[in-house]
């Protein structure tokens, strides 16, 4: 049934039932790092949610994961406040919604842009912060306002310089992930102790980032891809492109799978050509993500108190061959 011709107690009835459902995934997922069910399925769930809401708006609760960025902190680590929120992104999952969230750009820029294509990493989010050129801080996303300091850890993936090359002082946030064959090697060797596996490599790099014993970070093979550049001392650019360009020229790693376009519908094949490529990739990605490219325009555009308005993450639908992992996974 469409959310438009359910009555208001039906629909409230979904609502309460949804938002404790994916209440409990998000625990899972966010805090365990152990999803017990898979991401279409969620986002799918997450996706009535927000036709509910916006259906019957005076059903949307506070506690609504619409309205939240992930989930609850772990103890152990200290618990950091982000300088600027670390959000989540809006999603997309058809050409159709790519062009409605052009036509939404293109009234709250009121001008020209362009968008920067990258890929979506399937890893979780980390902000880095150095001073003089030196990482002083590592903290994940959290709930968005509030991280957890894993600095420890941080410092044990050899990606990650503990020097730039340059003596800056800001903040880069980025994508922490473990590469597919070291996903495959650490499963098989938790089987062979008789460990429960990781149900996929997005928990995995979780599971080991959020680990209290450094020791362990290291012992397994994290990496990083840098995709945002803020509060830094010296501000020279004025794009996105620019931005990561400036992240490589210190020494930050950036995903070269990137791409600045002036139409959407280049950006659509862009999606398409990496929708195909992805399973040769030696990482997971989950999408694509479509940034206005310029800064002045991305502040025009501004945010929603869970994403930023200027940009979108383009889901990619189910495929094969990771639903063949996931039916193994899913039976463990
Ligand atoms: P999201 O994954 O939809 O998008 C935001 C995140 O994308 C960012 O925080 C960042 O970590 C990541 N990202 C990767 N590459 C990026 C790039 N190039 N630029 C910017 N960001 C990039 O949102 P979310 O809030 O992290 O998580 C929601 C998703 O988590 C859901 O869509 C669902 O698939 C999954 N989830 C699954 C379960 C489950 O039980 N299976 C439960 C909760 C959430």
């Amino acid at each position: 049934m469409a959310s438009h011709e359910i009555s208001f107690d039906q629909a409230k009835t979904r609502v309460d039932e949804l938002v404790s459902k994916l209440d409990q995934y998000s625990h899972e997922y966010y805090v365990l790092d152990q999803p017990t069910i898979p991401d279409e399925e969620y986002d799918k769930l997450y996706r009535e949610l927000v036709e509910l809401e916006e259906a019957y708006p005076e059903l949307t609760q506070n506690n609504s994961p619409t309205q939240r960025v992930g989930g609850t902190l772990l103890e152990g680590f200290e618990k950091v406040a982000h300088d600027t929120p670390m959000l989540s992104l809006d999603n997309a999952f058809s050409e159709d919604e790519l062009m409605a969230f052009d036509r939404r750009v293109a009234q709250l820029v009121d001008g020209p842009y362009s968008y920067h294509c990258e890929l979506k990493i399937d890893g979780l989010a980390v902000s880095l912060k150095y001073e003089n050129g030196n990482l002083q801080q590592a903290v994940t996303r959290g709930d968005g306002t509030v991280g957890e300091n894993v600095t420890a850890n941080v410092r044990t993936i050899k990606s990650i310089p503990l020097t730039l090359k340059k003596p800056l002082t800001l903040e880069a946030r980025g994508e922490i992930y473990m590469p597919k064959s070291s996903f495959i090697a650490l499963n098989e060797k938790r089987e062979e102790q008789g460990e429960a596996v990781f149900a996929n490599p997005r928990n995995a790099a979780a599971g080991t980032l959020r680990n209290l014993d450094p020791k362990v970070t290291a012992s397994r093979n994290l990496s990083v891809f840098l995709y945002a550049l803020t509060n830094v001392s010296e501000q020279p650019v004025d794009t996105q492109d620019a931005a990561l360009t400036m992240l490589d020229q210190l020494g930050l790693k950036t995903n070269p799978e990137r791409k600045v376009f002036e139409s959407m519908s280049d950006v659509w094949s862009f999606v398409e050509d990496y929708q195909e490529k992805r399973t040769s990739l030696p990482y997971e990605i989950d999408g694509i993500v479509i940034k206005v490219n310029e800064l002045n325009n991305q502040e025009k555009a501004g945010y929603t108190v869970k994403a930023p308005r200027w940009a979108i993450a383009y889901k990619f639908p189910a495929e094969e061959a990771r639903t063949t992992i996931r039916e193994v996974e899913w039976s463990v």
